[in-house]
């Protein structure tokens, strides 16, 4: 028979059969139109085409089927002993739902709404008072096979039929109800709430399965009751899901649900079946065995129960709950749970369709957060939810589907913000005032979270994509970030230095190898413009971060506030970053000082260019990271240089050669931010550090690098080591009593500049040792030169000095290819081994694996 034949003849056989005349008709024929309907119905989900087709000539047909369904909800509750016509027709019934449930999913996926499919049919069903016979139906069926003793089969099969569609009709009645029917809603909540369907079905539920546990041991039927008992975890969820949707329930609506959601019985029941969904996906394969525990639809179908468990434990609904911490950190488990057991591509290979967990999990990340910071202060079990939510949002901000998307790059944003912020806040608060961390000799409880859930390893990862795909998902996470400047919650770079502190060795380096590569491909332009770039980001990263170390150099020794443990960690950090970071950063003060002069040179000419939109607010920034860059400069400079021979092995152990590399690097430096002082840039008043340090090391370099002061004493003005730009600096500081000594000395230098300019050889005069003042002077303790940290490396990187590569998540992750001849240095790539070769691997290289 053509599909189109089917709908007008299946609606005469159903005609001969309506409410009135339901009663005489005999058992078999009830039977028989139950096998059609079935039949029917399995045509409709194996074709598409067919569910319209056979509607299309028959749009009564959902009407009447619908009536079948209501009609079988009113039925008596079942006797004791059973009776063979009342189980007849509700087959029929469970027939009729079959057909419906395939022929409304159908017709929606088409996205047509024909006839009574859809929000249409929930009206229909409302109306026909289902939900209310339904729920007194279950009500009664309880009651029996509790009061049944012995108890029987066919009134347990009965109970099973009555139950099923009882949870059929909220079932069906939750999922058609559309999503922006303010009325459809209310009408629908309000019915739910008033017969209590759901709580009843969750009795009986309940009923059932220990009745069954303790009486009649029937395996086949255990699966039979779970069914159940996942339709009403569901009818949940949909009512839990319905009240998200706060746009559109009405306060009477949401009220009616909230008191669906806090029934006892519907709340055991979801308990049940959530942690069993639980336990499965955390079961995970054995080790060793292959990953396919599930299919994609049986792991869609466990998180959905995950997903029903949420509104079970949220506090806001009335009726019994778990305490706050058990439920924190169930849910906490769950979503975590949601995340990381992705169905992956369907098996079916056609749609690739994955679960829709962790995008779910996304838009509760902030409730989670904030459940997770309600429970401070982190102690015991506690300090465990706390490590969970780092973790959950690091197993998040790993999904490309959940970075994909618009809505929930926002909510991870602002979560991570507020969980960095708490990072931070508290051992500020234990300094108020001063701007210092206090550094005990263990992680503080929100730093030690933080650690343990992975926080470093997601902001580096964060990074490293951001640097591969500027303008993707994790950059605009990152720029969010950024642009956090609420005072309470603002986004702090330097709220990284605990977590850096505390965090293994191996993390700390491998986040610092990071923000390396990124500084790398750093621009003045991009700076001064205040492009938001992930390289540009990176410049604010390790300016924030060398300022709060500066600081503790003034601070912290005195104070007694970074313990012994602490002062050792955050000395191997500085060993490790400094010398990568300072010449990058220097490279960027020296570009934007040129960029400047650019624009000056252009305004002294009559012509505007376009420049940056707030110069003042820039330089000023220039003028800070400056200064940091001096004084730690300052600190490198304190590391004496490795002997003559030691150099090629220090190259090829690491980056950047010793420290006596880094101090040469102060002299164009210098140059750069000489001019802008000559120019009248920073007030002195203003910037008495920028001041100090400039005369501090032109004294200091043009003893101990005389030959690059001189040969630059000749170059453009732009390099302006030259004495009209000395004598500045010296005036200055003239009036600072505790300069004096320094002043002398500048205006001796300044002296010999002329000298030089000149033509004429100055006369040799003792240079003044420079002893770098605080804040540089007081890391002197902290300080491990590099020569000595480069004996325990933590981190193999690669040897390209230029090498920018992101690939990968971390660069503790990197695949290294050593050099084929002599097996000392390793590359990330054959670009990179090429780029070293070809600028100087060629000399260094020297000799064969094998007669090294
Ligand atoms: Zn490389
Ligand atoms: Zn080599």
């Amino acid at each position: 028979m053509p599909a189109s034949a089917i709908g007008p003849a299946l609606l005469r056989r159903l005609a001969q059969v309506t409410e009135q005349s339901l009663q005489p008709v005999a058992i078999p024929v009830l039977k028989a139109l139950k096998l059609e309907l079935h039949r029917v119905g399995k045509l409709v989900k194996v074709d598409s085409s067919a569910a319209s087709s056979i509607l299309g000539r028959a749009p009564s047909l959902c009407l009447v089927i619908l009536k079948l369904v209501a009609f079988a909800t009113r039925l008596p509750a079942p006797a004791e002993d059973g009776d063979a016509r009342l189980t007849a027709k509700r087959s029929l019934a469970n027939g009729a739902e079959l057909l419906l449930n395939w022929l409304v999913a159908k017709l929606g996926a088409s996205g047509g709404n024909r006839g009574l499919a859809g929000p249409a049919s929930v009206r229909a069903l409302l109306r026909s008072q289902a939900l209310e016979a339904a729920a007194r139906q279950a009500a009664g069926a309880a009651k029996r096979i509790q009061d049944a003793q012995p108890l029987r089969q066919a009134l347990l099969t009965d109970c099973e039929e009555c139950l099923d569609l009882a949870l059929f009709v909220v079932g069906h009645a939750s999922i058609n109800v559309a999503p922006n029917d303010a009325e459809g809603i209310t009408e629908f909540a309000a019915a739910l709430a008033v017969s209590s369907i759901l709580e009843h079905s969750a009795r009986l539920t309940l009923v059932l399965s220990s009745a069954k546990a303790a009486r009649v041991a029937l395996p086949a039927h255990r699966a039979l009751t779970a069914l159940r008992s996942e339709r009403c975890c569901l009818a949940y969820l949909y009512c839990g899901l319905v009240l998200d949707c706060a746009a559109t329930v009405t306060p009477a609506a949401a009220a009616h649900l909230r008191a669906v959601l806090g029934g006892p019985c519907t709340r055991h029941i979801v308990m049940v079946e959530g942690l069993a969904a639980l336990r499965e996906l955390e079961g995970g394969p054995p080790p060793g065995a292959p990953p396919a525990g599930h299919s994609p639809a049986k792991k869609q179908q466990l998180i959905s129960l995950l997903q029903a468990l949420f509104p079970a434990l949220d506090p806001a609904h009335p009726g019994p709950a778990l305490k706050p911490l058990a439920a924190a950190r169930l849910l906490l488990r769950a979503a975590l749970a949601a995340v990381t057991s992705d169905g992956g591509p369907a098996a079916d290979g056609g749609s690739g369709a994955r679960s829709d967990g962790p995008c779910w999990v996304a838009k509760r990340l902030p409730d989670l957060v904030c459940r997770a910071l309600a429970l401070r202060p982190w102690r015991g079990p506690r300090l465990a939810v706390a490590a969970d939510v780092w973790r959950l949002a690091a197993a998040l901000l790993g999904q490309e589907q959940v970075m994909g998307r618009d809505l929930e790059r926002g909510s991870v944003a602002a979560s991570l913000n507020l969980l960095m912020v708490e990072v931070g806040v508290p051992l500020w608060a234990a300094n108020e005032g001063r701007g210092l961390w206090r550094l005990p000799a263990e992680a503080p409880v929100e730093v030690l979270a933080a650690v343990t859930g992975g926080a470093l390893p997601l902001l580096e990862r964060l990074l490293r994509r951001a640097g591969e795909a500027p303008g993707g998902p994790e950059h605009d996470v990152l720029a969010e970030l950024q642009s956090a400047e609420a005072p309470p919650s603002a986004w702090r770079w330097d709220n990284l230095l605990p977590i850096l502190v505390y965090s293994t060795p191996l993390q700390a380096a491998a986040f610092v190898a990071t923000a390396t590569k990124l500084l790398r491909r750093a621009s003045a332009q991009a700076l001064l413009l205040r492009h938001s770039d992930p390289a540009t980001i990176s410049v604010e990263l390790t300016a924030d971060l060398l300022g709060a170390w500066m600081e503790y150099g003034h601070e912290a020794p005195h104070e007694g506030i970074v313990s012994a443990p602490a002062r050792a960690r955050l000395a191997q950090l500085l060993t490790l970053a400094l010398p990568q970071w300072l010449p990058q950063l220097s490279r960027l003060v020296q570009e934007a000082a040129a960029l400047d002069e650019a624009a000056w040179g252009a305004e002294q000419h009559g012509q505007r260019q376009p420049g940056p939109q707030e110069p003042e607010l820039l330089l000023q920034a220039l003028y800070s990271l400056t200064e940091d860059v001096f004084a730690a400069y300052a600190l490198v400079s304190l590391d004496p240089c490795p002997a003559p021979g030691m150099q090629g092995a220090a190259h090829t152990a690491g980056h950047g050669g010793g420290a006596c590399n880094l101090e040469a690097g102060v002299v164009p430096l210098l140059g750069s931010v000489l001019r802008l002082v000559q120019r009248g840039q920073p007030s002195p008043e203003e910037w008495p550090q920028l001041y100090y340090f400039t005369a501090a090391w032109a004294v200091r370099l043009a003893r101990t690098r005389t030959a690059a002061v001189r040969a630059l004493s000749n170059d453009s003005p732009a390099m302006a080591w030259r004495p009209e730009a000395m004598r500045a600096v010296a005036e200055a500081l003239r009036p600072t009593e505790r300069y004096r000594s320094l002043v002398q000395a500048l205006d001796g230098r300044a002296a010999q500049l002329e000298a030089w300019a000149g033509g004429k050889e100055a006369g040799a005069r003792p240079g003044l040792h420079v002893n770098f003042m605080p804040p540089a002077a007081t890391w002197l303790e902290f300080w491990k030169p590099p020569a000595e940290a480069q004996r325990c490396p933590v981190l193999t990187a690669c040897d390209n000095p230029a090498c920018a590569s992101l690939a990968g998540d971390s660069e503790a992750g990197l695949r290294l290819r050593q050099c084929g001849r002599c097996g000392r240095a390793s590359y990330c790539c054959r670009e990179c081994q090429t780029a070293h070769w070809r600028a100087g691997h060629r000399e260094a290289c020297g000799g064969s694996v094998d007669g090294a």
